[in-house]
């Protein structure tokens, strides 16, 4: 048989690697901002295009290369940084795989202009897939400068992998931050689509922390610095009670890289055990310093996971620095809301009689009157309105007792709703009727009983979840945009205002009026009629961290965060006083809903206890 192993050509190879360097726009950043520390740089200035798509620029001042090095480095394992397989253990570079340069010039038009700092002329490259085009004396400033045009004109099946404007963007911010965070000591400079992102001035951890991510943050760190022979931790901590409800900004570094590491991350969430509520996310800005030789940062190509020797003794050290900054900081245990209702029952007057509270109710008033009718709302589809007032609610109770039910298929609800309600109704036993007592517990629960015990609403959840359906399925009846009296000025993040101009047209739907102002100023003209007596300021946050909780979750359309955030913002909160007839309307309106017993979230909105349960609680 003839010989059939062939040797790949370059281009081929460059382009098999790229595949797993150069996966986004981002990954371009990403390598080209490290070389340029690598190089020395004390500034580095991005400029981004379209997210990427048309322009990646990145100008460094740092070393700058020789006419023959800017030549050799687009080289496949053209790297100055090793040059012995030992070296692997001395680390304390960036690169060292000699890959990225190859990769990138492989998929993209690059130009690369550079300047020794004692020579006069620089040297001008332009690549194009592989190919060396021009190289060229040039004048230029002293450094380096890469422009990369055109990502994967070369490969359209990347092209095509490339997800939204926005989100390539999200990817573009995380990159830069990650890189300014593990080098205050280096100005970075970021601009996008002609406008300032950021303009991050030389300083300490902390200043460079706060210019990230604002001066709000700076209050709500905590400093941890612990130093043992097998680890270096410094950095801050942010305080418990200021842990969000998403993933934010959490942040390893180990020896200058920023690494993901699920095993410390969970140290971390021990650390703040009983000190956070469940469900947040702690924050944190960690540098640990551990001996390169051990460590292995070479597992994964894109490096952002490393493999510790003394991973278990890094995991306690890590545990006990945090607790200790914590403790030194006299962060005492603070419960949240739910654990903390206050229970204010005047003591029990024995000599006097007790009366059953009578409850004076104007069942025509209805506290959500300005709100528009749900057309389609599950009672009307079945032909019944207001069907609880004749059925009562031990009907929903064998509801409450199933799964969460998956949003998307409201159907199931809905079959068990009308089982529920097929269920002939026992007229004698006024208990199970509508006008059975309520009560509000610590501003925060109603509790009714119903024949098969008793249920527990949480009054926010409840009314999250109405809310939430009305702004989902009810295109016909939003009601538009109220126009603001005062416009309101809002400046935003740069990850925000990306988010609030791609789903511009869905806010717009739902009633909100934006007008982009460039830079990171939009202004507020208009809000959804029905909430335009909350704070429109405060309604876009809400709105907006919903657009922005994982932004990569394809499942979940804008349709659906939007109409998330605006339930969150508009829900009544725990802590107000609801009048009987407010609690009574509130459950009339829950048990319409498709899903009452879960939030948008899945989490639980209602809570039953049963005769025994009780009954056992007096064992
Ligand atoms: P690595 O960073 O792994 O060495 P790269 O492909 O990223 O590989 O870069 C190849 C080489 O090009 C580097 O080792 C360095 O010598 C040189 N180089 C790259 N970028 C710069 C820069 N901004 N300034 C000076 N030299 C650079
Ligand atoms: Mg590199």
């Amino acid at each position: 048989m003839a010989d059939i192993i062939q040797l790949l050509p370059d281009f081929v190879a460059n382009q098999i690697a790229a595949g797993e360097v150069i996966q986004r726009p981002a990954s371009v950043v990403k390598e080209l901002m490290e070389n340029a520390v690598d190089a020395g740089a004390t500034q580095v200035h991005l400029i981004v295009k379209d997210s990427g798509r048309t322009l990646l620029q990145i100008i460094d001042d740092g070393c700058g290369m020789s006419a023959a090095d800017a030549r050799l480095c687009f080289e496949r394992h053209a790297t100055s940084k090793i040059s012995s397989a030992e070296d692997l253990f001395r680390i304390r570079t960036k690169g060292f795989r000699g890959e990225a340069l190859a990769s990138i010039g492989s998929v993209a038009h690059v130009e690369l202009k550079t300047r020794l700092h004692d020579e006069e002329l620089g040297t001008r490259i332009l690549m194009e897939g592989s190919d060396v085009r021009v190289a060229e004396p040039c004048q230029t400033a002293q450094g380096t400068s890469f422009s990369v045009r055109n990502l994967f004109f070369n490969v359209p099946a990347r092209r095509q992998f490339l997800k939204t404007d926005a989100i390539e963007f999200k990817h573009i911010l995380d990159e830069f931050q990650r890189i300014a965070l593990a080098h205050p000591e280096v100005a970075f400079i970021m601009h996008h689509n002609q406008s300032e992102v950021y303009h991050l001035l030389r300083g300490n951890f902390r200043q460079r922390v706060v210019a990230l991510f604002g001066v709000k943050l700076d209050e709500r760190l905590v400093p941890v610095d612990e130093d043992t022979d097998v680890v270096r931790i410094t950095g801050f901590v942010g305080k418990p009670e200021f842990a969000r409800k998403s993933r934010g900004e959490q942040f390893f570094f180990v020896n200058g890289r920023f690494i993901k590491h699920p095993y410390l991350h969970h140290a971390l969430s021990g650390a703040m055990d009983g000190l956070m509520s469940e469900g947040k996310y702690p924050l944190y800005f960690l540098h640990l310093e551990v001996d390169p030789s051990r460590i292995d940062v070479n597992i994964h190509p894109t490096k952002t996971e490393v493999k510790f020797r003394e991973e278990k003794a890094i995991y306690s050290i890590l545990k006990s620095a945090v607790r200790r900054g914590l403790g030194r900081f006299q962060i005492a245990p603070t419960l949240d809301f739910e654990q903390e209702s206050s229970f204010n029952i005047a003591p029990f007057d024995k000599d006097r009689p007790v009366v059953v509270p009578e409850v004076a109710v104007n069942l025509d008033y209805n506290p959500f009157a300005n709100e528009a009718p749900r057309k389609e709302g599950l009672a009307a589809r079945l032909g019944r309105e207001r069907f609880t007032r004749s059925r009562g609610y031990d009907d929903f109770y064998r509801i409450l007792q199933g799964e969460p039910m998956d949003d998307a298929q409201p159907e199931s609800a809905a079959v068990h709703m009308q089982q529920a309600i097929a269920m002939p109704a026992d007229s004698n036993d006024e208990k199970g009727r509508v006008g059975a007592a309520l009560f509000q517990m610590a501003r925060a629960y109603i509790i009714t009983p119903i024949k098969s015990g008793m249920l527990w609403i949480d009054q926010q959840r409840a009314h999250e979840r109405i809310l939430y359906e009305k702004y989902y399925h009810g295109e016909d009846t939003l009601t538009g945009s109220q126009q603001l009296l005062f416009p309101e000025t809002v400046t935003l993040t740069p990850a925000e205002h990306a988010a609030v101009l791609s789903a511009r047209e869905s806010l717009g739907a739902f009633g909100f009026e934006v007008e982009d102002l460039g830079g990171r100023d939009i202004i507020i003209h208009g809000v959804p009629v029905d909430l335009s007596s909350r704070d429109p300021r405060d309604m876009l946050e809400s709105v907006l961290k919903a657009l922005q909780e994982d932004a990569d979750d394809v499942e979940h359309p804008v349709r659906h965060r939007l109409a998330l955030g605006l339930a969150r913002a508009g829900s009544i909160k725990r802590g107000q006083v609801l009048s009987d007839a407010e609690m009574r309307d509130l459950i009339d309106r829950l048990f319409t809903c498709a899903v009452p017993a879960y939030t948008p979230t899945g989490r639980k909105v209602v809570v039953t206890f049963t005769p025994e349960e009780m009954a056992n609680k007096f064992d």
